[in-house]
């Protein structure tokens, strides 16, 4: 048995390692570094493949939420509704565009935003709902869609975890008002730094983005309103491209190691259920009792696992005072996930390796 740690991902590039590359030194022979022609170029092959009319680049995920919201016209006072478990960026974007975050418990299946805690959270000041499709798994978009109609909500997708991932087949992000995605280095579709996108259908509204993420010009040094600077800029778009003819191999390998730790695990964990093909296993989710245990277990074996998330939303001091009410299924599942390795490098060996570690956990607490 080999003695390598397993890692919990490898971000160098691999079989993408000429083209990015290549695509760099493109960008640098050019000398013309932001929203240029990469980034152009990018937003109309990322719309393509993502099955949206308009893709617009931007500096963050965490800005393409915000940046939508302020295409909305957020006001002060305005609430927003988030998942209680998710990466703070998504509610830490509520705040940016100066509205206010409402943390709504989860589905404690999909532990994605559950839609009667949703409807609960709905007041006269809700403007927006932002669902996140956590893991790379869509949340119940048909429940709620309807409540988003039945109360005139913007829906906002925060797609961050989610390239090419579809919802009862139809793409994330393109459902609702806009979908917003992040290309931090760990995402299914990286770049080497900080890089975002929203997709939308809608015209008007890829107008408005592209003039707020560039300081709300309409023509060279003419500001018609005060947009933010959130920009992509052209070496990270190349990469970007580079990578996007790689995604659906890199997706459907995900998929399948997804499937071998499913046949492998034992039966001291139990990992997350697939509620949608379109799952893109931007990350594999079991849950233990002993989680704790279980993931200093697997440090000593070499194997490196996280927790997605450890502290749900209501419960972080950034959020003090913000928070209203309790999310007893976020804090409950908060303590009992754990995120596998798992990226388009893992191989099976690695997969057989994690389960028997997991295996060998269960052997050592039934012998103590
Ligand atoms: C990564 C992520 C974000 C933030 O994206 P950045 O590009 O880091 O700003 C927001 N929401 C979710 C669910 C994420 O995973």
């Amino acid at each position: 048995m080999t003695s390598d740690r397993i890692p919990f991902i490898d971000l160098r590039p691999g079989e993408d390692d000429a083209a990015v590359r290549a695509a760099i030194d493109r960008v640098i022979t050019r000398g013309w570094f932001v929203l240029g022609p990469e980034v152009e170029a990018f937003e109309a092959e990322f719309a393509s493949a993502s099955g949206a009319a308009h893709a617009v680049g931007v500096g963050t995920g965490t800005d393409a939420i915000a940046l939508m919201l302020r295409a909305m016209n957020v006001n002060r006072g305005d609430e927003v509704i988030v998942p209680a478990l998710t990466a703070a960026y998504t509610a830490l974007a509520v705040l940016l565009a100066g509205a206010t975050p409402v943390f709504a418990d989860i589905d404690p299946e999909r532990l994605t935003l559950d839609p009667d805690a949703c409807e609960a959270a709905v007041t006269s000041r809700t403007v927006a709902i932002v669902p996140v499709h956590l893991y790379g798994q869509s949340a119940d978009m048909r429940a709620l869609q309807s409540i988003a109609q039945r109360r005139s909500l913007a829906m906002i997708e925060d797609c961050c975890q989610a390239h090419l991932a579809t919802c009862d087949g139809i793409p994330v992000g393109t459902g609702g008002t806009g979908g917003a995605f992040s290309f931090y280095p760990t995402k299914n579709l990286a770049a080497l730094g900080d890089g975002g996108a929203i997709l939308t259908n809608d015209a008007s509204l890829a107008e408005r983005l592209r003039r707020l993420r560039n300081g709300g010009q309409i023509d060279r040094y003419v500001h018609l309103e005060a947009g933010d600077n959130s920009r992509l800029d052209d070496l990270q778009a190349a990469v970007l491209r580079a990578r996007l003819p790689l995604l659906s191999g890199w997706t459907n390998r995900r998929r399948s190691l997804a499937a071998a730790y499913r046949r492998a695990l034992p039966d001291n964990v139990r990992p997350l259920r697939e509620h949608d093909t379109g799952h893109v296993y931007h990350l594999f989710v079991v849950r233990s009792p002993d989680r704790d245990a279980l993931q200093a277990h697997l440090r000593t074996s070499g194997i490196d696992t996280l927790i997605h998330y450890p502290v749900p939303l209501h419960s972080q001091p950034a959020f003090t005072g913000i928070a209203r009410g309790d999310c007893p299924v976020a804090a409950r599942m908060a303590r009992q996930i754990l995120s596998l390795p798992l990226h388009p490098r893992l191989t099976d060996a690695d997969v057989a390796r994690v389960s028997a570690a997991i295996g060998a956990f269960q052997k050592g607490r039934i012998l103590a």
